[in-house]
């Protein structure tokens, strides 16, 4: 495992819009590693593939149970009623905005092993999922100022 560098807001690679993930290669399966030992190094709690440099729908989120990487994650439903709370970035160092997030989301993504997995997050979970999926389409949270 090896740690990757994060990119910082004025990088193009952060603001474009992510493809999906074709087939989950040894190569994705060795990113996701990676993705994991600098979210932990970094301390963050969720790394999308972008902030390392990769525009690929990949995301990896620290979750009670480890590090949980979520493939071409997409939320099907989300709720209507919102909650606002400062978020922080690991591309966006010493940044903290106020974020309107639906407070539980349903999302589908495939996993590592390329099963397909639906599920509902809430609280944490969910702005987490939230705000590393809008790192796939190009959005950050200085763009929600
Ligand atoms: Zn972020």
């Amino acid at each position: 495992m090896s740690s990757l560098k994060v990119l910082t807001d004025n990088n193009p690679i952060l603001h474009k819009k992510s493809t999906a993930v074709a087939e989950i290669t040894n190569e994705i399966k060795q990113l996701i590693l990676d993705m994991a030992e600098t979210m932990k190094k970094e301390q963050g709690i969720g790394l999308a593939a972008p902030q390392v440099g990769q525009n690929i729908r990949l995301v990896v989120i620290n979750t009670e149970n480890g590090p949980l990487a979520l493939i071409n994650p997409k939320i099907l439903w989300r709720s209507l009623r919102k909650e606002t709370e400062e978020e922080g970035c690991l591309s966006c160092p010493q940044v903290f905005v106020p974020v309107s997030r639906s407070k539980s989301v349903f999302v589908t993504a495939l996993l590592e092993n390329g099963k397909k997995r639906t599920f509902k997050a809430k609280g944490l979970f969910a702005r987490v999922i939230q705000h590393e999926i809008d790192h796939l389409d190009g959005i950050l949270i200085t763009d929600k100022k």
